[in-house]
């Protein structure tokens, strides 16, 4: 290859291979998506549309790199894990009568963690976060949408309460019991993959599973411990079954 003067600008490519042997997590988080979600009319707090296109744009990206053994999604964020070994979007009608004004976009950031239990933590930590997010979002929408209140009075009425005042605000008020919210909101997407059996010809077959269970306690590592063994026989799991589309 031919040398020119301008060769030496490659040395200002530093050296960024990311360290062997750990967990790697993207965590991409939309851009603006306040401003997004205005504009197009999202339900307030929680915009189902929105949600089910980024499930399924995830389980779009699960499927091109399948060195992701887990997914995590909340609000305008998703995080994809790699496997710890790793060498290394489509278009639907989701939104019906919503004519797309511009494209959304995200940032994405790489973050390693060399333990499993800090993986563990980190998971934990998103679903706290949506948790914390979650109950404020809906005793905020409550009091503005039901209780008449305006944006700035909803936050001043919140400013400094704890998960119970915010609780009892919305069972009192509103007669909502928070933990009967849809399990997707107050939990996340998880997104794994299960081996199942295909019930015309038995054969197994993998396919990508939505959860929204628990991650802060142990029992879902115990129930899934394929991910961290690394385990691909033990996928198998016949209380799963295939999803519609
Ligand atoms: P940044 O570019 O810094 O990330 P942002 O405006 O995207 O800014 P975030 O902190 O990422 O801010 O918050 C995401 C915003 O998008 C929140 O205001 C949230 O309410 C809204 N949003 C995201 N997904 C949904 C959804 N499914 N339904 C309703 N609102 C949503
Ligand atoms: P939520 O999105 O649920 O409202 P949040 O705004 O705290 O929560 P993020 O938008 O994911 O969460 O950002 C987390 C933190 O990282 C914020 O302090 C933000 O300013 C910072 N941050 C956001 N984008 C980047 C980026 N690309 N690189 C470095 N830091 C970032
Ligand atoms: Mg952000
Ligand atoms: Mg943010
Ligand atoms: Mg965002
Ligand atoms: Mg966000
Ligand atoms: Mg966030």
């Amino acid at each position: 290859m031919a040398k020119s003067k301008f060769e030496y600008v490659r040395n200002f490519e530093s050296e960024d291979n990311l360290l062997p042997n750990c967990w790697i997590v993207v965590r991409i988080d939309g851009k603006g998506f306040h401003k997004f979600s205005n504009k197009h009319n999202f339900e307030k707090p929680n915009d189902l549309r929105a949600l089910n296109l980024m499930n399924r744009s995830a389980m779009c990206v699960m499927q091109e790199y399948k060195d992701i053994v887990l997914s995590y999604g909340e609000s305008d964020e998703y995080s994809f894990v790699l496997r710890k070994e790793t060498d290394l979007f489509n278009r639907r009608d989701f939104f019906h009568n919503q004519t797309l004004l511009y494209p959304p976009s995200f940032d994405a950031r790489i973050v390693l963690y060399p333990s499993n239990e800090n993986l563990q933590d980190y998971l934990s930590w998103r679903q706290v976060d949506t948790h914390i997010n979650n109950l404020y979002n809906t005793t905020f929408w409550n009091l503005v949408q039901k209780g008449n209140l305006t944006n700035r009075e909803a936050q001043e009425r919140l400013s400094g309460t704890l998960s119970s005042d915010k609780n009892e605000i919305l069972f009192s008020e509103f007669g909502v019991n928070y933990n009967n919210e849809p399990v997707m909101f107050r939990k996340g997407t998880i997104l794994l993959r299960k081996k199942i059996t295909n019930p015309n010809n038995d054969k197994l077959r993998q396919v990508i599973f939505p959860l929204h269970e628990d991650l802060v306690h142990n029992k879902f590592w115990a129930k899934h411990s394929e991910i961290l063994t690394n385990n691909v026989n033990k996928f198998y799991n016949h209380e799963y079954e295939e999803l519609p589309d």
